[in-house]
């Protein structure tokens, strides 16, 4: 059952073949209730207390389909790029597994809730588009814990606090050709389904799966390789890491004149490899059927048009409007958009300041870094918004250097106290009184004749030191840019 001696094939052997990727991704949707029952989505719950008589399955129960669930799932579609059908249906996926009390999972199968969609990514600097086959709706099984608890070795427990969890799954065209194209759809894919807030998508807590079919082919052969699926991949890390692994061992069995093996793997961390868990012999046949409990889900072009109409602006049109509105350049635009709460928090800076390009470095690299250093997030920060656009006006305005500003933030981050505040309170405001900064650069140059004689002999590079002793006579209150040419006026 378990597969031969992992020998892996070398780069040479490994650029005949070409890789062969399609990925299935399950997302928990964001709702508060489970998707057929009204019992709480709660992580974290005492186990088996969010469960009722429909999520556990009981004789005569019925299900009763979420229209919250299938919102989230339509925009998920619709930001995916896929069709919606005016009806799918629901089907009923048989099998046996501890975790599952009705001995069936409620799923889509010839017909889903959506087809034909795209993504777009970028993958070591090459722009591809990715296509989605199929967007379908499903209920979640529980889970089966085996660590944790006494006599840990010798039970297994189930928890079905998660059991009827709604789930979509996302299915790709098998298009992709690198571990790195995988990793980037998958960081794309996770980034849209949070901007839209069809789920916060938290691997950790398993809101965000992902299983991998990966097959290879000699290169220039048109008919796909037998393909392996890789399950157990909890973070975009381990797709890429699992991937490669597999590439390599399925190179490798071929060169030695080996077939591959329809079957599903696991990916274990530890070592870095993946081992076989079951063959296609043993694989599940679902007996899929129509769920007789469900009607079909109509979806008519109204509720189409208005569930779209409630749709926030996407990453890729953002960090369009960012550029073309605000005049970011693309690496600012994609910094400022890489969440939503990023994106909004700048925006609200940039309208409020009235200067969105000094707005764009006070945001994602001062207050940033004082964020990251905290180990907090942008919707957490002690400095609003409106807080740093005052800031930002300062500086735009004259009436404080950039330099006293960086001193400035950390203050107002601390203290929670405006910009304005601090600034009056600690005497910094710019000197704007260009007779006031000649006085000043007047006692520079009396009180250093050495460096004026070489300035003078035509060092003029010791301008900078002149400078430099302006900026600590007025405690970096004047504008350096004006402080050099009064200097430079007054050297020459
Ligand atoms: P199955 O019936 O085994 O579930 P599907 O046709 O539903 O297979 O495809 C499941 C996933 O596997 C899809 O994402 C698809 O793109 C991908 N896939 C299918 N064939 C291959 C292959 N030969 N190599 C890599 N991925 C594949
Ligand atoms: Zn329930
Ligand atoms: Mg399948």
């Amino acid at each position: 059952m378990s597969s031969s001696a992992p020998t892996l094939a070398t780069p040479e052997m490994i650029a005949r073949y070409e890789t062969v990727i399609g990925l299935e991704v399950h997302c928990q949707l964001a709702t508060s209730t489970k998707i057929f029952c009204n019992c709480p989505i709660e992580f974290g719950s005492a186990p088996n207390t969010n469960v009722c008589p429909v999520c556990l399955g009981m004789p005569g129960a019925l299900p009763v389909l979420s229209r919250h669930a299938v919102e989230l799932a339509i925009q998920a579609s619709l930001a995916l790029n896929c069709q919606v059908r005016g009806a799918s249906i629901f089907a009923r996926k048989n099998y046996f597994y501890p975790d599952l009390p009705k001995g069936y999972q409620i799923s889509q199968y010839d017909r889903p809730l959506s087809e034909h969609g795209w993504l777009d990514v970028v993958a070591d600097g090459t722009p591809k588009r990715i296509g989605i086959t199929r967007v379908h709706m499903e209920d979640d099984a529980g889970k089966s814990t085996h660590d944790g608890y006494r006599d840990s070795d010798d039970y297994t427990y189930v928890d079905l606090n998660r059991t009827g969890a709604p789930l979509i799954e996302i299915v790709s065209e098998p298009v992709m050709r690198s571990s790195e194209e995988a990793f980037q759809y998958l960081t794309e894919m996770k980034q849209i389904l949070q901007y839209v807030g069809v789920s916060a998508c938290d691997m950790e807590k398993g809101q965000l799966r992902c299983d991998a079919n990966v097959s290879v082919r000699p290169r220039g052969q048109q008919e796909l390789g037998t393909k392996a699926e890789l399950k157990n991949l909890n973070s975009f890390r381990f797709v890429k890491q699992a991937i490669d692994y597999e590439v390599a061992r399925q190179v490798a069995l071929i060169e030695s004149g080996e077939k591959i093996r329809q079957e599903t793997r696991l990916y274990n961390v530890d070592l870095g490899e993946t081992f076989a868990m079951r063959s296609k012999e043993q694989a599940h046949d679902y007996r899929y059927f129509p769920e007789p409990d469900l009607l079909p889900l109509k979806i008519s072009d109204e509720w189409l048009s208005g569930v779209r109409a409630a749709m926030p602006e996407l990453p890729t049109a953002k960090r369009k409007r960012f550029v073309e509105e605000f005049g970011l350049s693309e690496y600012d635009a994609q910094v400022l958009t890489q969440t939503r709460a990023m994106a909004e928090f700048y925006e609200t800076v940039a309208g409020a300041s009235g200067n969105p390009k000094l707005a764009a470095g006070w945001t994602s690299v001062e207050l940033m870094s004082l964020l990251k250093a905290d180990g907090k997030e942008i919707d957490q920060s002690p400095v609003p918004a409106v807080r740093l656009a005052e800031l930002v006006s300062l500086i735009a305005r004259g009436e404080l250097t950039g330099k006293i500003a960086k001193d400035v933030l950390p203050k107002m981050y601390k203290t929670g106290d405006s910009a304005q505040a601090i600034v009056e309170r600690e005497g910094l405001k710019a000197i704007s009184d260009t007779g006031a900064l000649e006085k000043i650069a007047d006692e520079v140059i009396a009180n250093n004749p050495k460096q004026v004689e070489q300035y003078r002999g035509g060092k003029t590079s010791v301008l900078a030191f002149f400078v430099g002793q302006l900026m600590k006579a007025t405690r970096g209150q004047a504008d350096p840019p004006t402080a050099s040419e009064i200097l430079k006026r007054k050297l020459g």
